[in-house]
């Protein structure tokens, strides 16, 4: 890499965006911060942009942008503030950045993630939602723009490793049999069934192995998360839901692996960091150094799995109907989940509830083709008018 390549992290006062400027600090003569963003974390934001000094920082809204532009000026930063969703698509397809993290949670990060994609950048792609919502959409702007999209989630970063580097042939041309999703089974995989009702919201975030945002630490526990993940798998490697298999590997240590006709069986293993796949895709198709302890063996001593459950994690299910359904279903499934575990974390309902909620707007209307991302962004809006009714009438 000959020039300081110049990056922009969408979401970076979360985990995978201080994990991002974690490897970025390591990497001074390979890597710039162009542009950082934040959403509630404000204080967090303006403490970032002191350290890594970034061309723009990005915040929710105007208000905010003012205080964050003053504070910046005052500590004599050149950092110019914008805001709103205008602000962060400026930042993530800026004409002089290399690549974009993008790490914002949800359906909000699907039109800065898509921004970039447009611009042809490399897309460092943690924000697994905005892949899920618009699917077909998000992988022809890829091919139409000439943008690399690189995995995050551990899981497709592993696949991605342990995948020939012309796997777009199709995975039957390249002699895939099956991909072989690994989950850990989250804190409730041998919760007793009846408990699940008490469960709070603190227990569901207190994840065994991973260290994650609130969202994606309850899609963990309720397997939401390996849901879409799996419908992530079928857009980023062109592969059928029935090629996917999901296995509970409690120690995560491998982080998925691929099965192919001769019997091989690739896995890429490390311990638990998302520094790796992190340092993985920003440095592809080199190698530089995470931070990440080696993989100790002898101290993993032995390696689990089992087959899931789906009476115990019904959002598998439901995802993995939601992927062989296509079109606005798993924009609809996403933006369902989104409600209900914001309703979780509230305290609002139970944890089991989170999968009722789910079904009952998927029940509610059946899905549509979707032809451009206003008709993601409405399918988007509709699960979430019916899960609001939903939870206005439990009370
Ligand atoms: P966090 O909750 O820790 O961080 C989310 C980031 O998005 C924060 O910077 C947050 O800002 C920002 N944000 C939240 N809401 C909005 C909004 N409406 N508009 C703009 N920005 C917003 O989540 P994670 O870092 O854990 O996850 C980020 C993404 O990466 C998710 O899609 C997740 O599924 C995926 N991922 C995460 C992994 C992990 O290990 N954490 C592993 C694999 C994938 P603020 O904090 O200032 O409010
Ligand atoms: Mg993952």
């Amino acid at each position: 890499m000959s020039h300081l390549q110049q990056i922009t992290v969408l979401g970076a006062t979360g985990s995978i965006g201080l994990s991002t400027l974690d490897v970025i600090a390591r990497h001074p003569a390979l890597y710039q911060v162009f542009a950082l963003s934040g959403f509630s974390r404000l204080v967090e934001l303006e403490a970032l942009c002191m350290i890594y000094r970034p061309r723009y920082a990005v915040v929710p809204d105007e208000r905010s942008a003012r205080h964050l532009q003053s504070g910046l000026h005052a500590a004599g930063l050149a950092t110019r503030v914008l805001f709103g969703e205008q602000g962060l698509c400026e930042v993530a397809a800026h004409p002089e950045v290399d690549a974009v993290m993008a790490a914002i949670v949800g359906a909000a990060g699907l039109k800065p993630t898509l921004a970039a994609v447009e611009a042809g950048k490399k897309v460092l792609l943690a924000n697994k939602e905005a892949l899920v919502m618009s699917g077909a959409l998000f992988i022809d702007a890829v091919r139409r723009s000439g943008a690399v999209l690189l995995p995050i989630d551990s899981e497709h970063n592993a696949i991605f490793q342990c995948l020939p580097g012309d796997y777009a042939r199709g995975l039957e041309q390249v002699g895939v049999r099956r991909i072989l999703l690994t989950a850990s089974g989250g804190p409730f995989r041998e919760t007793p069934l009846a408990q699940l009702h008490e469960v709070s919201p603190e227990q569901a975030c207190a994840h065994p192995n991973w260290s994650m945002g609130r969202k994606i630490s309850v899609d963990s526990a309720s397997m939401m998360n390996k849901g879409l993940e799996l419908i992530e798998v079928c857009w980023l490697f062109n592969a059928k839901p029935a090629q996917v298999e999901v296995v509970i590997h409690p120690q995560s240590v491998i982080h998925s692996l691929v099965d192919y006709v001769d019997g091989s069986v690739l896995a890429q293993l490390g311990n638990p960091d998302m520094r790796t796949p992190i340092s993985h895709a920003l440095a592809w198709p080199q190698r530089i150094d995470s931070g990440v302890a080696p993989l100790d063996l002898f101290a993993i001593a032995r390696l689990d799995f089992q087959a899931p459950d789906e009476q115990r994690f019904p959002c598998l299910r439901l995802a993995r109907d939601a992927a062989e359904a296509g079109g606005s279903v798993p924009a609809m499934l996403n933006a369902a989940n989104e409600v209900a575990v914001a309703a979780f974390l509230e305290r609002r309902i139970r944890f089991p509830e989170i999968a009722s909620i789910i079904e009952a707007v998927l029940n509610a209307e059946p899905g549509v083709a979707v032809e451009s991302v206003e008709a993601v962004l409405a399918a988007d809006r509709r699960a979430r008018e019916l899960a609001g009714q939903w939870l206005s009438r439990r009370g």
